[in-house]
């Protein structure tokens, strides 16, 4: 296929997969990364067109402008990957210091006469250096849900590393191999570099949505507030418990906790410090738990534990720590609503206890004990453990 034929193509690519992932991260808010990779694409296809006209630019422009969109676009691809890394800061700081390189190492190549070789060797170089940084950065996305798809994305940027390396080669050692083998093996890079891009742009697409998609589960089971599980996903711990104990016939326990007089703290504090209570409580409790331990919000200022392992008399020193701990809430003084004043905010709580009996024994059935001691601790006064 003819040189100009397949950068028109490549570049036509380019263009149509920019479109795509712009509109795609337009629709969709949630879809990180995208628009920089529309972005990076489109610089991409700027870099080919230019390319394509480069006998129509004098010599500098021509140089400047061909290295500049490439290094941009692969600079704008990095910025991408931060942003599905959810990093703090979105500068590429390494990418801006390679393009200031490029820019001087061009001025050097024309009006210092180094040659094209010189060029092509720092070009590549840097190309090397920016994807091997975004390959690196991609590996650290496994954290946040998206392992199979960024280390798809990364294994594809280490063969551009390796195709950029083999072009650079070719370009400087490879001339003497004759014009036609030489136009061979540059079509067939160009065509490499195409499909690693595209290669690029589904894995970047594939880790975007697996991030999605992992982080909307994750909000369907979790308490936005307090970060615990919701009430849905604790029944489903509690039922593959039940399972694993009708298996091995170990024992667990479930606890109910109650904040005592929370309405109080509301309309003394406000909803905000009541809040912050519940969290600093959330805290309490959690310190009061094994790792195994598995911790819900029931509703409310109510959350339920499930003690795997746990028989009546391990769930019942767990629950006095929980009571315990509860009691040791202390936030700055704050301001009394419509007083001005100001007052300690102290917490105390209600703990019930149920412990799996035996193989007829449900988990709805733990839950109902569990509540009807909360009940009872309650009606016995606050600041108790029951069951
Ligand atoms: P008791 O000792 O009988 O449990 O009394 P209580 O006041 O804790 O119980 P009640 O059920 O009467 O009130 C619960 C309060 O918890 C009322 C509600 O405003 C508050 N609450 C529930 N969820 C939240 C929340 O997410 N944030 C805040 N700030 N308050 C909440
Ligand atoms: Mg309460
Ligand atoms: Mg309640």
């Amino acid at each position: 296929m003819e040189s100009t034929l397949i950068l028109t193509l490549t570049a036509a690519l380019f263009f149509s997969g920019s479109a795509v992932m712009i509109t795609a991260r337009l629709h969709n808010r949630g879809l990180m990364g995208l628009g920089w990779l529309g972005l990076s694409l489109a610089s991409g296809g700027v870099g080919v067109v230019l390319l394509l006209n480069s006998n129509r630019l004098p010599l500098l422009a021509s140089v400047l402008s061909w290295d500049m969109s490439i290094l941009i676009a692969l600079v704008l691809l990095h910025v991408g990957v931060l942003e599905l890394a959810a990093s703090r800061s979105l500068f590429p700081t390494f990418g801006t210091a390679l393009l200031a390189f490029q820019v001087g190492s061009d001025l050097y190549c024309v009006y210092g006469n180094a040659g094209n070789r010189f060029r092509i060797t720092v070009f590549g170089l840097l190309i090397a250096g920016q994807l091997i940084d975004t390959a690196i950065h991609l590996l650290k996305i496994s954290k946040h849900g998206g392992q199979l798809p960024s280390q798809f994305t990364a294994v594809i940027l280490w063969g551009a590393v390796a195709t950029n390396l083999v072009r650079s080669c070719m370009a400087i050692y490879g001339l003497s191999w004759g014009r036609e083998v030489t136009h061979r093996v540059w079509d067939l890079t160009t065509i490499a570099y195409t499909v690693a891009v595209l290669g690029v742009a589904f894995g970047f697409f594939w880790t975007s949505i697996t991030i999605r998609t992992s982080g909307l589960e994750h909000m369907a089971g979790t308490d936005p507030l307090t970060r615990l599980f919701n009430r849905r996903l604790f029944l489903t711990w509690c039922e593959k418990e039940w399972l694993r104990s009708q298996k091995t016939g170990a024992f667990f326990s479930i606890l109910m906790i109650d904040l005592d007089h929370f309405k109080r703290i509301n309309d003394t504090f406000g909803h905000h410090i009541g809040d912050l209570a519940l969290c600093a409580a959330v805290e309490k409790i959690q310190d009061a738990m094994r790792g195994i331990d598995v911790i819900g919000r029931w509703g409310g200022e109510e959350f339920a534990a499930l003690l795997p392992g746990a028989n009546h008399q391990a769930a019942c020193l767990v629950a006095d720590r929980v009571r315990r701990n509860i009691q040791r809430v202390s936030l700055s003084p704050v301001s009394k609503v419509g007083t001005g004043g100001e007052k300690r905010l102290s917490l105390t709580a209600c703990v019930g206890i149920a412990t799996h009996l035996n193989a007829e024994d449900t988990v709805q059935a733990m839950m109902r004990r569990a509540d009807q001691a909360l009940y009872t601790a309650k009606t016995n006064g606050r600041n108790r453990v029951d069951g």
